[in-house]
């Protein structure tokens, strides 16, 4: 079976990403699975370059086919905070309780129709000829007044997504996949990789 990095260690996106391209007859493996451990300085100014500096260094390292997705929030009202920034928002460590109450309280007094905000995933494979693809999901949403829901990661708790009632913590993973910025871009590098 050919075998493809997935240039990250964060173990809730390995889960989502190995359950979106469960159909594809490829083994998906971590960087740390694959025994790397590279601090990849993550210095580009959008989700795009990000993510093709991760699956490029990786790709260079060990010569597979890499994948690597870079992910965020974009907060409208907040000139599209935290962005790029999203993982180190307040600091790496702090726990997402608090990240999650410090956007609440920015956006105190804000009314629903300026609360919208987008999660946004770009997706890059970097394949060992040196040739790089990007794609580029998002799904839609509003930034809610509490935390609710207990799946997902990070912000999935305040993302609100009007058209569902609740918010991507209350969707199962099932669901979350179908409509999210995530499933989208690595549906769309699939077709790039068949
Ligand atoms: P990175 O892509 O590893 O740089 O980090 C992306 C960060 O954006 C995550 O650590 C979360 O804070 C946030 N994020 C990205 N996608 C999602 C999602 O699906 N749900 C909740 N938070 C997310």
């Amino acid at each position: 079976m050919k075998k493809i990095i997935f240039a990250t260690g964060n173990q809730d996106k390995m889960r989502e990403i190995r359950e979106i391209l469960a159909d594809m007859d490829v083994e998906v493996v971590s960087m740390k699975e694959a025994g790397i451990h590279a601090d990849i300085v993550e210095d580009g100014s959008t989700f795009e370059e990000n993510a093709v500096i991760k699956a490029k260094t990786i790709c260079e390292l060990t010569g597979e086919i890499t994948l690597a997705d870079d992910s965020g929030l974009e907060i409208d009202y907040l000139n599209k905070e935290p962005g790029i920034y999203s993982a180190r928002y307040m600091g790496e460590d702090t726990s997402y309780h608090i990240k999650n109450a410090s956007l609440i309280e920015r956006l105190n007094g804000v009314p629903d129709e300026k609360r919208t905000a987008r999660f946004v995933c770009a997706v890059a494979a970097a394949f060992p000829d040196g040739s790089v693809k990007t794609v580029r999901g998002t799904m839609e949403g509003r930034i809610g007044y509490e935390e609710k829901g207990e799946n997902g990661f990070g912000y999935d708790p305040i993302f609100y997504l009007p058209e569902y009632g609740c918010t991507s913590a209350e969707l199962s993973g099932e669901e979350k996949n179908k409509i999210s910025h995530r499933g989208k871009a690595l549906r769309a590098i699939k077709d790039e990789l068949k």
